[in-house]
């Protein structure tokens, strides 16, 4: 990316402050998932071995813009002391008197200031809030790629009125996206579910314009069903998406390959007596769960031909076992393709994690929403308010 990096800083002996995207999910006081704390970690060890003292800040959930204890930070700062094997100096405020003063001196290790949505001023990027975390630091690194479409205190503020750069994640997520939509190998296979059209429509739109192949599958595609004038009984549709999503078939043409075959059931539940039916003799009364089998196997063979894979959206209602199985063989194809490989998404990467195939994936974006935009090519506001490498 073009954007300047904490490589290109001279951190030794400063207090960076890290925007990190500890946002993750914590049950009893223990974090349940800590993808998100281990895939910071390459920049806060670089930051430890060069000498710097990394102040981390991230939000978790959604507090209120007050203290919560629910969304306290003090189950990241312990799973943060395991993964590092170093102690972490969790603070129990994000600005103010206190922080400030157990920060002052350069200090050494990892320091954790609490939740920064405990603050009205973080959503309102209000700039008496960014400014205190500009005291607090000498530089300041954006590595919380999935907060980079909010403009917060912590995102936007405090990177203007700091030195700042990109962290180590924040680039690696940049350049795999920028590989994708300027120069993927060929042929590059876009695959799409989930569960709204509206949502993706500008998704869609992109991924039209550099895909070779794009797969839809998810409750998506009974919008474009409905389109072609099929009857999809009580399937998820957005009836006010049928025209742009004829739209986008006559323009995509050929590139655009829906489903052939559709796992159905009356209800949305794991005990419900499902059957595969093809996809214009969908039964009324019955709702469409999942692609079938012969759908798996098309598109797994547009797939195994791939170079480059996007996928982004379930194929199926894949938290249930029986309408899971369009999911899995979408994703053990793109794992057995070996093309490069990202997956964003919330829920597809929890699919994926699900069926134990994260390491089988080139990439796998921690943005949901913002790899979404960035696809769409929607400017990031947490990446845009970063300075250029040449203005550097
Ligand atoms: P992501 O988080 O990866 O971007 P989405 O949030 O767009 O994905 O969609 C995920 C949701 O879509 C899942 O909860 C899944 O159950 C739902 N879904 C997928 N296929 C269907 C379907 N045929 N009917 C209803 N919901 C579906
Ligand atoms: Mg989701």
């Amino acid at each position: 990316m073009n954007k300047r990096s904490v490589r290109d800083l001279d951190v030794s002996g400063k207090r960076v402050l890290v925007r990190v995207d500890f946002n993750v999910p914590v049950k009893n006081g223990e974090v349940t998932d800590d993808t998100r704390i281990r895939r910071a970690l390459p920049t806060i060890r670089y930051l430890l071995e060069k000498g710097a003292r990394p102040i981390l800040i991230s939000h978790l959930g959604r507090p209120k813009g007050e203290p919560d204890p629910r969304y306290t930070m003090g189950p990241v700062a312990k799973r943060l002391e395991e993964l590092l094997g170093a102690p972490v100096l969790k603070l129990d405020a994000a600005v103010g008197p206190e922080v400030e003063k157990a920060l002052k001196n350069p200090g050494e290790g990892v320091a954790l200031l609490e939740n920064s949505r405990f603050y009205p001023g973080e959503t309102k990027n209000d700039p008496a809030f960014a400014e205190q975390f500009a005291t607090l630091a000498d530089l300041y690194v954006d590595d919380a790629f999935g907060a980079a479409h909010r403009a917060h205190a912590t995102t936007v503020g405090v990177a203007e009125r700091l030195p700042a750069a990109a962290g180590l994640l924040v680039e690696d997520e940049i350049d795999y996206l920028d590989k994708v939509l300027s120069e993927p190998e060929r042929p590059f296979v876009a695959i799409l579910g989930g569960a709204k059209v509206s949502d993706k429509v500008g998704v869609i739109e992109s991924l039209l314009r550099v895909a070779d192949t794009l797969l839809i599958g998810g409750a998506m595609c009974f919008t474009f069903f409905m389109a072609q004038g099929f009857e999809v009984g009580k399937s998820l549709v957005e009836d006010e998406y049928t025209e742009e999503a004829g739209r986008l078939m006559n323009e995509a043409g050929e590139r655009l390959v829906l489903p052939v075959d559709i796992v159905v059931a009356e209800r949305m539940e794991e005990d419900a007596t499902s059957q595969i039916v093809r996809v214009d003799e969908i039964p009324e009364g019955t709702m469409g769960l999942d692609v079938g089998p012969e759908t798996v196997e098309r598109f797994g063979e547009h797939i195994a031909g791939a170079k480059t894979v996007f996928w982004n959206g379930p194929m199926g209602v894949f938290e249930m076992d029986a309408f899971a199985k369009g999911t899995e063989g979408v994703a053990r194809a793109v794992a057995e393709s070996g093309a490069t490989s990202i997956v964003g998404g919330g829920d597809s990467v929890a699919a994926v994690t699900k069926l134990g195939l994260e390491d089988e994936m080139s990439h796998i974006s921690t943005g949901g929403g913002a790899s979404l935009e960035y696809i769409e090519g929607k400017e990031l506001p947490g990446i845009a308010v970063l300075p250029n490498k040449e203005d550097a």
